[in-house]
């Protein structure tokens, strides 16, 4: 088949910052293209915010003219040649397109997805979008609509782009508020609001790098902790980013590989292994606020 003659290009479906980051990277390549055709299949009409239809008319005839990432989602902004639209006044106002991937959403260019949603060919490529559970949103928005969609995700900083010293300054200021001061660490830094990107795997690895138990909380962290806190998220998270990210369930990208942060894990999902950061403790799990936590009681200690 044509597709198969394409260089192919991968996806992730464990989306946290640094997945769906290498996401945006791959989808650079249909920047510019012009959408010719969508397809929504019948069964996946409840990830879209409006009719399946209007979906469809809006963006045929669009340009893809900018893609990228605010905190976990991907924004798509449209240009339209407006002497060729199908669509009627209200489509001309959409110009962004919202994707987020929540667990098992996910792009592929030329290459089929297995669990395929939306196709869209475009001038040059054809882009697959898949979702196994079909949890992910996939909405159009116009300007004020993206103004008031960040303004309540309400997004910290952001761990990937930000530095220590900006990542240390955010932590300070918010996580001692009074509201934080008896919540888990973990808890903390899981809440997009403090800091954006970290989600279940990063904080898991971002503590055991910092030697800091996931359940002590402001009140007994020190403004040293934090530092060193900001210091493991910007070891861990560019690490993580330089392998193209975590494959933990089904994940391979287009040659059949996973990506390359499962093999530096630590302590995330290896409940009862030994920590081969001390060899001499097993590594343990708690659940907080219903998440899994690891940590190994040796290395990350109660404060
Ligand atoms: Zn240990």
């Amino acid at each position: 088949l044509w597709y198969n003659i394409n260089r192919l290009k991968e996806v992730i479906r464990i989306p946290e910052i640094v997945e769906v980051q290498v996401q945006v990277d791959g989808l650079q390549r249909i920047l510019g293209q012009k959408i010719r055709k969508v397809q929504v299949n019948e069964d996946s009409t409840r990830l879209l915010n409006v009719h399946p239809e209007t979906f469809q008319a809006c963006l045929e005839g669009s340009t893809i003219d900018q893609i990228w990432r605010t905190g976990k989602y991907i924004v798509w902004e449209l240009g339209k040649d407006l002497e060729k639209s199908k669509s009627g006044k209200k489509e001309q106002q959409w110009q962004y397109l919202v994707t987020h991937l929540i667990m098992t959403g996910g792009y592929m260019v030329n290459k089929l997805h297995p669990h395929e949603r939306i196709i869209y060919e475009l001038s040059r490529d054809t882009l697959y979008y898949g979702d196994k559970r079909k949890w992910s949103h996939v909405n159009l928005f116009d300007t004020d609509e993206l103004k008031f969609h960040f303004k309540k995700a309400n997004l910290g900083i952001d761990t990937l782009m930000a530095n220590k010293l900006e990542i240390e300054k955010e932590m300070v200021e918010k996580i001692y508020q009074r509201k934080y001061m008896n919540k888990a660490i973990k808890e903390i830094l899981l809440d997009q609001t403090v800091i954006s990107g970290l989600g279940n795997i990063y904080v898991a690895e971002v503590l055991h790098h910092a030697n800091i138990h996931p359940l002590d909380t402001p009140g007994h962290l020190s403004w040293g902790d934090l530092e060193t806190i900001s210091e493991s998220i910007k070891y861990i998270i560019p690490l993580a980013y330089s392998v193209r990210g975590s494959s933990i369930k089904d994940y391979t990208d287009t040659s059949g590989e996973g990506g390359g942060f499962a093999k530096l894990i630590k302590v995330y999902g290896k409940a009862g292994q030994i920590c081969k950061t001390c060899n001499c403790q097993n590594i343990h799990v708690v659940v907080i606020k219903g998440r899994k936590s690891f940590f190994c009681p040796y290395c990350q200690p109660r404060r």
